[in-house]
């Protein structure tokens, strides 16, 4: 059966005619499943033939909530929910002033090694389809009885390696048919998979993208991240410019700071100088300190010398908000964690 979250209007229509029925129904019935309504039968102004038929074809795959955390430390919530096949995926919410973010996974697990990283410890186990990115959102803002405005994807995955279903994803998440969330209001975020990111700009999308940099040398980035044996930081800066000159947009670029792995005076001033009058901006993140690894995260003296370094350089810097530190809301945190203890039972 058919996830129905998996189709955009145009492929629901194109059924609807298959099947003899109007066009106009697939509105009708996307209206109600983004008003939080997923069961074909409480549509009351779909006919019960239309219903039948799409309940034989079809299911609305919404997750299972598994675990609820809530932060004491601020309002940010994790959520574990259970895909129809079993497998469990994270995602966390942020709530700000200006609106409630989301963080979302876009696949079970992780294949692309980067050592400080819990996502990545059992690899990539499956691709999540566009359906399965957008019910993480519907179900949670279900829970949290409020919209969600600002999407993030940074939870589990590489985007870039489940590019087409990310990229559907978007047309939904974004569409008047869909979620109805701007370009804008949306973070992709890559370990730096560089043809992906060429191909991301040509479609020229208004969406902030991210790019997990984490070290100003090659020989630096190598020791935490495998993909940096793939491409360097020369080839990702000079993609880099091609998104900010195809898009305008200010670029991200993402630094877990690894305690003297990569947090030294002279990083910040190689970072400075590889980023120096580019159109980006820096976020400084202390690393989530994880079990499976003997990594620690910079003091924060040393975080705030980096940040320093930065900024003299004229290079636009924050340190990301440390949340949820009390539910293990880094990536794959909860997920491993959850494992680990059913594997006690
Ligand atoms: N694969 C994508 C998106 C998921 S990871 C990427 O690499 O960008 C989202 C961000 O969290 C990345 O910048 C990643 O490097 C970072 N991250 C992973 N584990 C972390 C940890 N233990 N502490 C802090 N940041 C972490």
């Amino acid at each position: 059966m058919i996830n129905i979250l998996d189709l955009n209007l145009l492929e629901l229509k194109k059924w609807m005619k298959i099947n003899g029925e109007s066009e106009f129904r697939a509105k009708q019935v996307f209206d109600w499943i983004y008003k939080d309504v997923w069961d074909f039968e409480d549509m009351n102004n779909i006919p019960k033939g239309v219903k039948e038929k799409l309940q034989s074809d079809f299911h609305i795959g919404i997750p299972k909530l598994v675990e609820e955390y809530s932060s004491k430390l601020n309002d940010t919530k994790k959520y574990l929910f259970a895909l129809e096949d079993g497998n469990l995926i994270e995602c966390v919410i942020m709530k700000y002033k200006h609106g409630n973010s989301i963080c979302i996974s876009t696949q079970v697990g992780c294949r692309m090694g980067c050592k400080f990283c819990a996502s990545t410890i059992g690899g990539m186990i499956r691709n999540l389809s566009p359906g399965e990115m957008l019910a993480q959102i519907m179900k949670s803002q279900h829970l949290i009885g409020e919209r969600i405005s600002n999407v993030v994807l940074m939870g589990s995955g590489e985007p870039f390696d489940n590019f087409d279903n990310v990229m559907k994803f978007l047309e939904i998440v974004t569409s008047g048919n869909g979620l109805n969330i701007g370009q804008r209001h949306i973070t992709i975020s890559t370990c730096g998979i560089v043809p992906k990111i060429k191909e991301f700009a040509d479609i020229n999308l208004q969406i902030t993208l991210a790019i997990s940099l984490h070290a100003a040398t090659d020989e630096i980035r190598m020791k935490s991240m495998p993909i940096a044996n793939k491409y360097s930081i020369a080839e990702i800066i000079d993609v880099s410019k091609y998104y900010i000159n195809k898009t305008n947009r200010r670029l991200t670029f993402e630094y877990a700071l690894v305690k003297d792995l990569n947090d030294s005076r002279l990083d910040a001033e190689n970072l400075s100088n590889l980023l120096s009058g580019m159109l980006c901006h820096v976020n400084l993140i202390p690393i989530n300190e994880i079990k499976e690894n003997e990594l620690k995260t910079s003091s924060k003296d040393n975080v705030a010398e980096f940040k320093k370094v930065l900024e003299n350089n004229n290079v636009q810097v924050t340190i990301r908000r440390e949340m949820g530190l009390d539910i293990n809301a880094a990536c794959g945190q909860l997920r491993r964690s959850y494992i680990k203890c059913e594997e006690l039972k």
